[in-house]
């Protein structure tokens, strides 16, 4: 084949998508524009020699058996803990979403729980390419829809009344909204139901894993197979006008789009009134030991979750909309370490951590999560060797699909889920002929699967055979 593609950054979806064309025999080229290929899957010695943490992505429950995924088969070693997730509470316990279905104790609401979510695991090869794609997904695919109508109403519902009407109990309650909270939409937003409901499925489909040495092994992984056929990946390559290629996947946000290609006005119009969402405000610990957790059973989790309640994480949630950040941010922590020793100095630990913040927020929150983590775990403070911040700024300088700290390449609300970044049965596609967009703001959006980058190239390939 004679065609040729450029594939402009070397995020998961960038990655994905370069695979996809040069396995379909295109001669790939992928151009960087950081030092170091990889986006949201790197992972350094940010803190101290030794010390390896993960730049963005720390834990990946919809990378390890994505569709694109499964067409990679990466050589990577899978790190999967014996719950999902660890939820502490002031009473000195923890919820557990435990990965094995039948192993998940709620108490009252066990049964509740297994109602909500046990008809999706169990369809999940049926549901997987409405969730994840390849979009636009095949019709015979949305007559699963119809079989699973109490689970995918709730799904469309938002957090706050999900969690009221399917539950008795406060514990219950809380875990959910921790999980809800990964869509950085407020509780009472539909469809944040959604993503606690997708989640919670994926920890018993997969459960939520993460590779062996950080997240950089995705990158490597990816960049070896693409070489393997016959692409290139340059880093220190970025991208300031649209390459003429037969074929160019632009792993980028639509702003960055804009700023690169000369679009027809409507679309243009239309790429300019994409929203973004909250930011991210980062914390990297190196640690003397693991964290003494109140909850013993946090150690079963390679992620925490910590913001006490349903209400006190939906406040939380509510103050990074509003632009008003809580005092008692609802953060998500990863401890890699205490499942992977690789990624620090015998007996030292890493944590990985972030709360949200308003898009773009200037402020500082290093001592607000750093409280919340002592609250579960006193003594947390006394084994801190040395810390990164990295504040939404910060993260927009490295990465400019990071728009002032988004990390799920804009907002994942209703009006944005799955006509991202516009209303078209096929979003990867531009008016630019062969030219497509592929980063998080395409559908599925935001997340470690690399199904935006393997849809885009689909449809390119079937485009421009
Ligand atoms: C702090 C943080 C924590 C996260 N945690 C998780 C998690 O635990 N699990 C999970 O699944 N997801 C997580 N995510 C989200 C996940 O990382 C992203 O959804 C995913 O990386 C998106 O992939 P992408 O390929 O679309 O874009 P990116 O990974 O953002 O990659 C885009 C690449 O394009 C490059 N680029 C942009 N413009 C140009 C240009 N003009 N020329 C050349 N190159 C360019 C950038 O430098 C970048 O390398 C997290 C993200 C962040 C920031």
């Amino acid at each position: 084949m004679d065609k040729t593609a450029v594939v402009i950054g070397s995020g998961p979806n960038g990655l994905a998508g370069a695979l996809t064309l040069a396995r379909a025999g295109y001669p790939v080229e992928v151009r960087e524009a950081a030092p170091a290929f990889g986006g949201g899957v790197r992972t350094e010695e940010l803190t101290l020699p030794g010390f390896r943490h993960d730049i963005c992505s720390a834990i990946q429950p919809m990378g390890r058996a994505s569709p694109f995924f499964e067409f990679a088969g990466l050589d990577l070693e899978w790190v999967c803990p014996p719950a999902a997730v660890a939820h502490p509470l002031d009473d000195g316990t923890a919820v557990l979403l435990e990965s094995a279905l039948g192993s998940v104790d709620l108490g009252p609401d066990t049964a509740a729980y297994r109602r909500l979510v046990e008809p999706i695991v169990v369809a999940w090869r049926a549901v997987e390419p409405l969730v994840l794609g390849p979009f636009p997904p095949a019709l015979p695919a949305l007559r699963v829809l119809k079989r699973l109508a109490p689970a995918a109403k709730a799904a469309l519902g938002d957090a706050r009344s999900v969690a009221g009407s399917t539950f008795e109990t406060g514990r219950a309650r809380d875990l959910f909204a921790g999980l809800a909270a990964h869509s950085m939409l407020p509780l009472e937003r539909r469809p944040s139901a959604a993503f606690a409901i997708a989640l919670a499925v994926l920890a018993h489909v997969d459960g939520w894993g993460f590779p062996r040495g950080g997240a950089q092994a995705i990158a490597d992984a990816l960049v070896g197979e693409i070489r393997r056929a016959g692409g290139e990946v340059r880093t220190d390559s970025p991208v300031d006008v649209l390459p003429a290629a037969d074929v160019v996947l632009a792993d980028v946000v639509p702003a960055e789009l804009r700023r690169i290609a000369h679009l027809p006005d409507r679309y243009d119009r239309a790429l300019g009134r994409y929203r973004h969402g909250p930011g991210a405000f980062k914390l990297d610990w190196a640690l003397d030991g693991p964290i003494p957790w109140r909850a013993a059973d946090c150690a079963r989790a390679a992620t925490v979750h910590l913001g006490g309640t349903l209400d006190e994480i939906a406040a939380s949630e509510w103050g990074a909309w509003r632009g008003r950040p809580v005092q008692r941010p609802f953060v998500i922590l990863a401890q890699h370490t205490l499942f992977d020793p690789s990624r620090a100095p015998e007996g030292k630990h890493t944590a990985w951590a972030y709360c949200h913040v308003p898009n773009g927020w200037p402020g500082d929150m290093t001592e607000a999560v750093e409280a919340q983590v002592a609250r579960f775990a006193p003594g947390f403070r006394e084994l801190v060797l040395a810390r990164s911040v990295t504040t939404p700024a910060d993260l927009e300088a490295r990465n400019r699909n990071l728009v002032g700290g988004d990390i799920n390449g804009g907002t994942m609300d209703l009006g944005q889920l799955f006509t991202r970044p516009v209303r078209a049965l096929n979003p990867y596609r531009t008016p630019i002929r062969g030219v497509y967009l592929c980063s998080s703001a395409t559908p599925p959006g935001g997340g470690v699967h690399g199904m935006c980058g393997y849809s885009a190239a689909l449809t390119a390939a079937r485009d421009s055979p």
